[in-house]
């Protein structure tokens, strides 16, 4: 298996300006190769440093560097690479001539400054960046690569998904793409996922993350590629499964929430209607992004007043003023009108406090009153949950697709 170490190279890095998130996307990208990171390193723009650099990765097959190739005095690389590898830059004319192309359609004048921009290490080939005036360049010294990309993550990921993939294949430091199966775990945090697979299997590669969408991703996969790993990653998976199944934690395949409900709903022909008050319409927005949801999706009540869940609701003043309209007898009378309304064969009905302001010791925020009508069965489920506004109201649609799931006894494999 080959092995890659990636530089950084950029002043703003060091001194905490911008986070260094093209490392992570190189890393991932390699990662899908079949290519194994073992180095990580961040420099200053200063030529020593970034020798210093290349010679710390002296054990790499593969050294990708990126940032510092622009026009002005401090971007530096190239000249590093250049002096590392102890191969001259030279001039090159045909590039040049692009590049003032690129800047004519532009419509920009282009400076005698980018002229650097046109050299090349001798032996090296360039990368062409359709997003930028900086080509990248890669150089294969005696079976190790060495790729030099611009810093803009607009500018190198292209190049990265485009040409890199081809360089490395063309090259021979293609392992082959390594086969990863991807889970989502819900109403759980990293930790705890970290916690049900420590000490699991030291070899297999298991990766949780961490994600805006409420749910952590968890990735089992190995590097072996072909029909072995296949196997390995197929066994291991089993054996996590059934870990993520004893600790009794919501899974689903690597498919948004929303639409495994909406399959599922077409699959067995219901039909589902909301009544939403802290999610705004949210949740309906989220069930009919997908195509197809038509034939499963009535339409939904989006009763944020008081006033709305009376006049179209039919929920009885007297429980808005006894209980508040945080509460389990308004989240079931809020389902049971929605049912009446619509027809539905599901109804389910929000009602919370998303905050930041509106808790109390009773009722805090990120309380919320799930009022469930699945044919004509109801009965209504409190949550209490965490996070900013977003959080919890990602959570509250997290939770409604959930409940729907398991109802119907949905069953990832
Ligand atoms: P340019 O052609 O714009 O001069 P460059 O190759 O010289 O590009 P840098 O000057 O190092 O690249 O960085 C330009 C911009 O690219 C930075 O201001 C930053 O926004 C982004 N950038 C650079 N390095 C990284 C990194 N490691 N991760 C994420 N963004 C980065």
């Amino acid at each position: 298996m080959k092995i890659a170490a990636i530089i950084s190279v950029g002043t703003e890095i060091m001194r905490g300006k911008i986070d260094d998130t093209n490392s992570t996307f190189i890393s991932k990208f390699l990662k899908d190769c079949g290519i194994r990171t073992r180095l990580r390193l961040s420099v200053e723009d200063d030529i020593a440093d970034i020798v210093k650099a290349l010679r710390f990765c002296d054990e790499a097959d593969i050294v990708i560097l990126t940032g510092g190739l622009g026009p002005t005095d401090d971007d530096l690389t190239r000249e590093a690479l250049s002096e590392y590898l102890g191969k001259p830059l030279v001039f090159q004319e045909r590039q040049w001539e692009l590049l003032k192309v690129f800047f004519k359609r532009f419509n920009r004048p282009i400076a005698e400054s980018n002229k650097k921009q046109s050299d090349l290490i001798e032996g090296a080939e360039f990368i062409p960046n359709k997003n930028g005036t900086a080509p990248g360049m890669y150089y294969n010294k005696d079976g190790r690569l060495f790729i030099l990309l611009p810093g803009p993550p607009r500018e190198n990921q292209p190049m990265i998904k485009g040409d890199l993939y081809g360089i490395l294949k063309e090259n021979g430091f293609f392992s082959g793409e390594i086969y990863t199966r991807v889970y989502r775990l819900y109403g759980v945090g990293e930790s705890t996922v970290a916690d049900i697979f420590t000490g699991f299997d030291e070899d297999i590669q298991i990766g949780y993350y961490f994600t805006t969408g409420g749910w952590v991703e968890v990735h089992f996969s190995d590097f072996i590629t072909g029909e072995a790993g296949k196997k390995r990653v197929d066994d291991i998976t089993k054996k996590g499964l059934s870990l993520i199944d004893a600790n009794n934690i919501f899974r689903t395949t690597d498919n948004d929430l929303s639409f495994i409900t909406m399959k599922m709903l077409d699959d067995t022909n219901k039909t589902v209607s909301f009544a939403e008050s802290l999610t705004g319409g949210n949740l309906s927005g989220e069930l009919v992004k997908n195509p197809g949801s038509s034939k499963i999706f009535n339409g939904s009540v989006v009763s944020y007043s008081n006033d709305m869940k009376m006049n179209v609701l039919g929920v009885g003043e007297k429980s808005l003023s006894s209980f508040g309209a945080v509460s389990e007898s308004v989240a079931r009378e809020m389902a049971e009108g929605l049912k009446k309304i619509t027809g539905s064969d599901i109804c389910i009905s929000v009602t919370g406090i998303a905050g930041p302001d509106g808790g109390s010791d009773e009722k805090p925020v990120g309380l919320v009153y799930f009022g469930y009508n699945f044919d004509n069965d109801s009965y209504v489920k409190k949550e209490i949950l965490g996070g900013n506004r977003q959080q919890i109201i990602q959570r509250t649609i997290n939770f409604v697709f959930m409940e729907i799931l398991k109802h119907y006894s949905y069953n990832c494999e």
